[in-house]
């Protein structure tokens, strides 16, 4: 950091990030998709996937075809699969960037033949079952026709078939055996066309977490890849280490008399004349305005609470009447200090969200940090 940059930043542990991919792949002993969408949760898109590409991961997924352009840009050879609903006139630049494609329906089947048709160039695409979830993809009960087409057509070769799980990250729900019993239906049809099955994949970092029968023959880790749980509620046996810390400094220190009120809409007073800090980063960063005088941060590894409404660019920790903070302290949003923690589940516990929308919230007005990193060792 130089002096004058911005000392609020994301810290990306890449060791935590090699770490969390060995783990995953211990569990679920098939090869993995690491899931980077939204610029990988956070994290950074290029950085995260040239570290994982560096430490063998087989593929990654994303998004949006925006996304695996990004990617390709930046020299990433990966197999990439675009995994949301596509639009007809993006087939060409799909096939063109050498991304896989999800295949969602007959329609969208055809477009894509007629592109990679008219290219001279066969489409490598996975086929979307929906199995439950109802966002994209063709029923399982009405899979047969579909995978039919899918294998007969000459321009698009069927690496993988797939669909999504709604509730993996409830261990007790009962809709994830459905989904699994519906997709392995549907998977059959391959078996009885004669033809051999594609990769089949199903599993979630909740899948991987906690339903090793969606296993399969690939799984598509997101969230866990980056230590953190799907849920605020979510446990798991598996060591998973957190790779993102949110941290900051300490801009400004002052008494607020009792009664005084701190921040827009005066919306809390201390009860007694309190020490404050003021911290620079807000919701203009992706900081959560839900955290207003319900989340904490940690100053000399002391848990202060959040006064008043987040602003914008900056927010007010209220260190009480004997607590020490000075300007420049360091100030940790999410992350380790002095044996304290909070958890991005924490975090989310407490904004009344999830974990990815922590995560992902957090924009790049933040500069981002990379840490670690060096090549596994074989
Ligand atoms: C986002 C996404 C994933 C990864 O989900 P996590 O819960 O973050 O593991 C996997 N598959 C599909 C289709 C997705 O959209």
């Amino acid at each position: 950091m130089t002096d004058t940059a911005r000392p609020t930043r994301i810290r990306v542990d890449l060791d935590a990030l090699t770490h969390n991919l060995r783990v995953l792949r211990a569990a679920a002993s098939v090869p993995v998709m690491g899931v980077v969408k939204a610029n990988a949760y956070g994290h950074g898109l290029v950085p995260v996937a040239r570290h994982l590409q560096a430490q063998g991961i087989e593929q990654l997924g994303v998004a949006f075809l925006e996304e695996g352009v990004a990617l390709r840009r930046a020299g990433i050879t990966l197999p990439i699969l675009v995994m949301g609903g596509i639009f007809g006139p993006q087939a060409a630049e799909l096939i063109r960037e050498d991304l896989e494609i999800t295949v969602s329906s007959i329609d969208k089947l055809r477009q894509v033949e007629a592109a990679a048709e008219a290219l001279g160039r066969k489409a490598t695409i996975h086929l979307k079952i929906d199995t439950g979830m109802e966002r994209i993809g063709v029923h399982s009960y009405r899979a047969g026709p579909f995978i039919e087409a899918a294998v007969a057509s000459r321009w698009c070769t069927v690496k993988g078939v797939y669909s999504h799980l709604a509730c993996s990250d409830e261990p007790d729900s009962p809709m994830t055996a459905r989904q699994l019993g519906r997709f392995l239906e549907a998977c059959a049809h391959f078996d009885r066309l004669g033809v051999p099955m594609p990769i089949r994949h199903l599993a979630n970092s909740g899948g991987v977490l906690n339903f090793p029968d969606t296993c399969l023959d690939l799984v598509r880790p997101g969230i866990a890849l980056y230590g953190v749980l799907p849920d605020p509620d979510s446990r798991t046996a598996l060591d998973l280490r957190p790779v993102m810390s949110l941290v900051s400094q300490v801009v400004y220190f002052k008494v607020v008399p009792a009664g005084q009120p701190v921040s827009y809409g005066a919306t809390w007073a201390p009860k007694v004349d309190t020490r404050m800090v003021t911290i620079p980063i807000g919701y203009g960063d992706g900081f959560p305005r839900a955290l207003s005088s319900r989340g904490e941060v940690l100053v000399r590894g002391v848990r202060l609470p959040i006064a008043g409404r987040i602003c914008m660019d900056q927010f007010m920790a209220d260190l009480g009447p004997g607590g020490t903070g000075y300007n420049e302290d360091e100030v940790v949003l999410i992350g380790h200090q002095d044996g304290q923690a909070i958890r991005c589940e924490d975090v989310a516990r407490a904004a009344a969200t999830i974990p990815y929308e922590i995560l992902v919230g957090l924009n790049t007005r933040i500069p981002r940090e990379y840490l670690g990193g060096a090549p596994a060792s074989a």
